[in-house]
């Protein structure tokens, strides 16, 4: 039989003053030798100790969990990295440490990065007795969720969550992008109309907060809606990758996203080829077959012409001609 050698590694994390009596214990078998940043090696038998001077120390060898274990009560195991959360920039409007389990009115939109196909904003309510509900209808961040599967769940909250869903087409956002709005702003203006909807449909109940998938700095999202005649404003909460804080937000994301779905196969019925998603060179190829097909002011109907796609596509049509 063929001896498979029983090589295990251990690491440690201890501070200077034990690395000191590790080096006073294994004075024996201490190496001349030291790779860089190590403060000592010793080979023992069965092991290979290296410590360093960042304070972990390699145990190595097939007696290394045994020669580890006599100083674990004097390490501290290496403590995981704090969740993503405290390394997001804090602001006045972010969420409390216990919005998770709050009933929350939340919100977000799709389509604003695809050439082809509508913007589309959901805000909607999640009560917090209806959080399980959800969770079990499959409601989570949907950026790992496939189209079919949001479809599924969309379906299947669509009948028990109050929401608000705003479809912003093309030929719209074209005419108020050539007047001079930014997308941010028609942005800030859906998600308040959408909001204000569905507090709306609410009242007079009233949720715990409101929850916007951050896509500008608060300051500049008020800034946008100065001037409407009902802004939804009270305890209102920015962060971004909300749809993980809470669940209104990854709910509203899901139909924003079924929404867009939907409206995209209709275009592409309607205009008799698969629109590609996105923005990018396949985007460029297939809206050059429109302008051909068709004509450019018919790409005004159907996609955002601002996008430099539409140029692209103009160049490779008369590539083509
Ligand atoms: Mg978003």
């Amino acid at each position: 039989m063929k001896g498979a050698t029983n090589v295990s590694n251990q690491v440690l994390k201890v501070n200077p003053e034990i690395i000191k009596k590790m080096k006073s214990y294994y004075n024996s078998s201490i190496q001349q030798k030291l790779p860089p940043s190590s403060v000592f090696v010793a080979k023992p038998t069965g092991c290979t100790i290296t410590a360093y001077q960042s304070g972990k120390v390699l145990f190595q060898g097939k007696e290394a969990t045994a020669e580890a274990k006599k100083w674990m009560s004097s390490s501290s195991t290496i403590p995981p990295k704090p969740k993503q959360a405290s390394k997001k920039k804090t602001h006045a409007y972010s969420p409390p440490a216990q919005i998770a389990s709050m009933s929350i009115v939340g919100s977000d939109e799709v389509g604003t990065g695809d050439y082809f196909g509508p913007m589309t904003v959901v805000a909607a309510y999640v009560k917090k007795e209806h959080i399980p509900l959800l969770q079990e209808l499959g409601v989570k961040d949907s950026k790992n969720l496939k189209d079919p599967q949001i479809i599924e769940i969309a379906k299947n909250i669509k009948e028990v969550i109050p929401y608000s869903l705003l479809v912003l087409h093309n030929e719209k956002y074209n005419t108020i992008q050539q007047k001079g709005m930014s997308q941010g702003k028609m942005k800030a203006l859906l998600h308040n109309q959408a909001l204000t909807h569905v507090l709306n449909k609410l009242a007079p109940e009233e949720p715990d907060g409101i929850l916007i998938d951050q896509f500008a700095e608060p300051g500049v999202y008020f800034n946008h809606v100065k001037g409407q005649s009902h802004i939804a404003n009270k305890n209102v909460y920015f962060s971004t990758k909300a749809e993980g804080v809470h669940l209104a937000v990854a709910a509203a994301s899901i139909l924003a996203r079924y929404a867009f779905v939907k409206e995209f196969e209709k275009l592409s019925q309607k205009v008799g080829v698969t629109l590609p998603k996105g923005a990018g060179p396949k985007v460029d190829e297939v809206a050059a077959k429109i302008i051909m097909k068709h004509d450019v002011s018919f790409l005004t109907k159907i996609a955002k012409v601002h996008f430099a796609n539409t140029e692209k596509a103009k160049k490779l049509v008369n590539k083509f001609r």
